[in-house]
């Protein structure tokens, strides 16, 4: 949480893949290939103060993205961003404060003027001089921040709990005046005094803002606007921590594309899909445009000169890649018992490896047949053992494995 803030697609044109019938599709996540179960052991328990079926996402690719160690959005750059959350269904796009240099400014002001559905929202500090440019620029919401903790009071800006509630509320009520969107937010919330966050949060929450950030577990009896919850992935924790937020009562969730942001960033905006889409399907999938992460995601990996991580949910170049013979035997004949994800959902598909020493003939089985060649069972369990034999002595690609495949049915005819 600010606490702190202190591929390529699984398949290839060459490998053998398996498609699940549309018939099949469930909506819990899983999707068994007959039948639909009762309930599913990855949806979390319902209970009257959780939102995990009815979250909004304040994508921060544009602000807290920015301040990624390799962020340098020119205004081209952030216009193709911004319509791609955009099109991938964000509520709101929050963008970089306006304050910050003269073409921040002036980026805030295009990108507000670009007739977006998402909601455009600054972060700006909880000041009166940064209020007043944010909504010069146009935008539908400011979200207002100061340090909580006594280290950034100390550290940071130097004033007391006393003259940041003052100043927050004098800052409040003159963007009650413009009518946009106010969402008031403690920084380093985990090591700031709770009871002080608890007070102050109460104080705005009683001016009237729309939105606090962050504290899910102990807000929803302390406030009655909505809650924002910002997670930072020092620990790794980031898209846990946005879960367990929606659990507890929280409702809008930041994230970025790929997670980029300050250190190593926050809740990452495909990760936290993949979790969404398990928890709560229904919601998710009518609502996002799933099937553009990748491109989003490469679209954001390419302007930060990054590569999308082999392990990242979802569009990591091996999320939905299955190697072991007996998980291939399994993916075969039923997807849902090693996949979590159904990859057709993001409009990708799953690849079945046959390259190795440890793949089984239910695997090589499935590749002769999308060959197009025909073979006992008998003669696969023996191009299979021909595989592994070369499999042990040098890595195989796909095409060495078709060679093997094709020689073997070769000979078969002769
Ligand atoms: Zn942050």
């Amino acid at each position: 949480m600010c606490g702190t803030c202190n591929g390529d697609t699984a398949g290839s044109a060459a490998a053998p893949t398996t498609t699940r019938p549309e018939s099949a599709s469930t909506s819990n996540g899983a999707y068994p290939a007959r039948g639909k179960p009762k309930s599913s052991p990855y949806q979390s328990v319902q209970d009257y103060i959780s939102n995990v079926n009815n979250f909004k996402i304040i994508e921060s690719t544009l602000r807290e993205g920015e301040q990624f160690a390799n962020a340098f959005f020119d205004t081209e750059t952030k216009i193709k961003i911004a319509r791609a959350i955009d099109n991938f269904g964000c509520d709101y796009i929050e963008l970089t404060s306006p304050v910050s240099s003269p073409q921040s400014y002036e980026d805030c002001k295009t990108i507000c003027g670009l007739g977006l559905k998402a909601k455009i929202l600054t972060h700006v500090r909880c000041n009166m001089e940064d209020a007043k440019k944010a909504v010069e620029c146009g935008v539908s919401g400011v979200d207002l921040v100061i340090g909580t903790s006594s280290f950034l009071r100390e550290y940071s800006h130097g004033k007391s709990m006393e003259l940041i509630q003052k100043t927050a509320l004098e800052v409040i009520e003159y963007l009650q005046s413009t009518g946009v969107e106010i969402r008031f937010s403690s920084e380093d919330s985990f090591r700031s005094d709770l009871v002080d966050i608890l007070a102050l949060y109460k104080a705005v929450d009683k001016a009237g803002v729309h939105r606090v950030s962050y504290m899910a577990n102990s807000n929803p009896g302390v406030v009655g606007c909505d809650i924002e919850l910002h997670c930072h992935d020092d620990t790794g924790c980031a898209v846990a921590n946005a879960h367990s937020g929606l659990e507890a009562g929280a409702t809008h969730i930041d994230t970025s594309v790929l997670g980029i942001g300050e250190r190593n960033g926050i809740t990452p905006l495909g990760a936290f899909m993949a979790r969404m889409v398990v928890t709560a399907p229904d919601y998710v999938t009518k609502k996002y445009n799933l099937k553009a992460l990748k491109a989003l995601e490469e679209l954001v990996a390419d302007a930060v000169q990054i590569n999308i991580p082999f392990n990242n949910p979802i569009t990591g170049f091996c999320a939905f890649t299955h190697k072991a013979g007996i998980h291939a035997k399994a993916i075969l004949a039923n997807p849902s018992t090693y996949e979590i994800i159904d990859p057709s959902l993001f409009g990708l598909t799953r690849y079945v490896s046959i390259n190795s020493r440890i793949t089984g003939w239910n695997a090589v089985k499935s590749r002769v047949e999308q060959l197009g060649l025909k073979m006992t069972d008998e003669q696969i369990k023996e191009v299979t053992a021909k595989i592994k034999q070369m499999a042990d002595i040098r890595p195989l690609a796909i095409d060495d494995t078709d060679s093997i495949i094709r020689s073997y049915h070769l000979d078969l005819q002769q």
